[in-house]
């Protein structure tokens, strides 16, 4: 009898250890439903530490999950600030890592869950400075890996106005290896793409060492011509940097730098679509010549994001506008300074625009780039990938983001 309930006793014991352990492990992992991207089915999408481990077709979904669509996280590959947080300037220690973190938040709450940080032209001393902040900045656990590296966009670029856009002048300067070194050094190694002007002086050797590191050569604020782009291409140039835009509002309509990038089919392109950088029919060419496999939607999006309409200085002490529905214009120059919207807007932007799927608009924002600067781990809702998930819904002007997943944690849930 004692034997017995000793025995009894013992299987009480292993069962409540049994489930115990079948408890933590359900509780690590995480099953997510919604409406594939792909096809608009239902979908059910399991991951557990931080990775995507199993993704199942289902009848139907959950109440809760109804009409919400399930997206890999969105990519961006030109991120100059946001919503207050400038990555421009570091002057007076303005830059911090709360900051970093601000600006990373509003991103994931906007379905960015990948962003590279980008600095534009500027001295020597200034961008060194920045990149070895940033770098000591992006490794904290808790951006949980949302930046994987950095865009420098000039100094190396057209000194030329209209071309060189929002840049200031007094810093433009020809690509000079020992001084880009110093940066990627500064940078922790983690400068993933330059944007450069390939007519300048030095230019084309420093595309094909930039090349040969891996760096992504992006062509743009440049007045090139053809055999010149041609050439950068065969050097290694990759993508054109916001094609449409850092050009001349006046070009000349045989020989300009728009006709050859289009032509090179080895050129993929970044078109900004916020809905004020192009015009609807120069997205629809755009696309038409590029298409879905070779474009990527971009935002340039600024520190202004995300703040009130009203007028701003920027760097050299001149103003810029912030218009109520979201222009941001550099008077001075009479171009557009950056934009004011992350790219939730620009996917639901390109699909109006050109008719194409939301699961070709994904792959523009998160599967290209990802592929581009060799991002294996994300982009995409397969199996092994990092869990950067967003769900969503689809309005008339942007994808609505109601819970966003980075690493597997959700980082951001609109309901609570
Ligand atoms: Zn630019």
């Amino acid at each position: 009898m004692k034997f017995n309930r000793l025995i009894n006793r013992n299987r009480i014991t292993y069962t409540l250890l049994f489930l115990f352990i079948l408890n933590i492990s359900s509780y690590a992992q995480q099953r997510i439903e919604g409406l594939s991207y792909l096809d608009g089915k239902p979908v059910s999408v399991v991951i557990k530490d931080g990775k995507i481990v199993e993704i199942k077709k289902i009848s139907e979904l959950p109440k809760e999950s109804k009409k919400l669509y399930i997206a890999p996280g969105l990519i961006d590959n030109q991120v100059n600030g946001f919503i207050g947080i400038s990555f421009l300037s570091e002057t007076g220690g303005i830059l911090t890592l709360e900051g970093v973190k601000k600006a990373t938040r509003a991103l994931w709450e906007r379905g960015v869950t990948t962003y590279l940080p980008t600095l534009i032209t500027n001295s020597h001393e200034e961008l060194l400075n920045i990149f070895l902040k940033l770098a000591d900045f992006k490794n904290d656990k808790s951006l949980l890996g949302s930046i994987p590296g950095f865009h420098l966009e000039g100094p190396y670029i057209s000194p030329e106005d209209g071309y060189r856009g929002a840049h200031s002048k007094k810093f433009v300067r020809p690509p000079d290896w020992n001084e880009f070194m110093e940066l990627y050094k500064a940078s922790g190694n983690s400068i993933m793409t330059v944007t450069l002007a390939p007519e300048v002086e030095g230019a084309m050797e420093f595309i094909r060492k930039c090349s040969e590191k891996g760096i992504v050569v992006a062509l743009g604020h440049h007045n090139a011509t053809a055999e010149i782009i041609d050439k950068a291409v065969e050097n290694g140039a990759k993508i054109c940097t916001h094609l449409g835009n850092g050009c001349a509002n006046a070009i000349n309509r045989h020989i300009n730098p728009l006709w050859p990038q289009l032509s090179n089919d080895k050129l993929s392109i970044s078109i900004i679509c916020d809905g004020f950088h192009l015009n609807p029919e120069e997205i629809r060419v755009f696309y038409k010549v590029k298409g879905s496999d070779n474009t990527i939607v971009t935002s340039d999006v600024t520190e202004f994001a995300g703040m009130p309409p009203g007028l701003y200085k920027i760097l050299d002490g001149e103003e810029i506008e912030l218009t109520a529905d979201g222009e941001l214009r550099y008077p001075a120059q009479k171009v557009l300074y950056g934009s004011a919207s992350a790219i939730n807007k620009g996917v639901q932007h390109i699909m109006k625009v050109t008719g194409c799927s939301l699961a070709d608009a994904i792959k523009m924002s998160s599967t290209n780039p990802a592929k581009l600067y060799g991002l294996n781990d994300r982009g995409s809702i397969d199996t092994g990938k990092r869990a950067d998930l967003i769900l969503f819904k689809l309005s008339d002007s942007e994808l609505v983001i109601k819970k966003t997943y980075v690493n597997g944690k959700l980082v951001y849930d609109a309901s609570k």
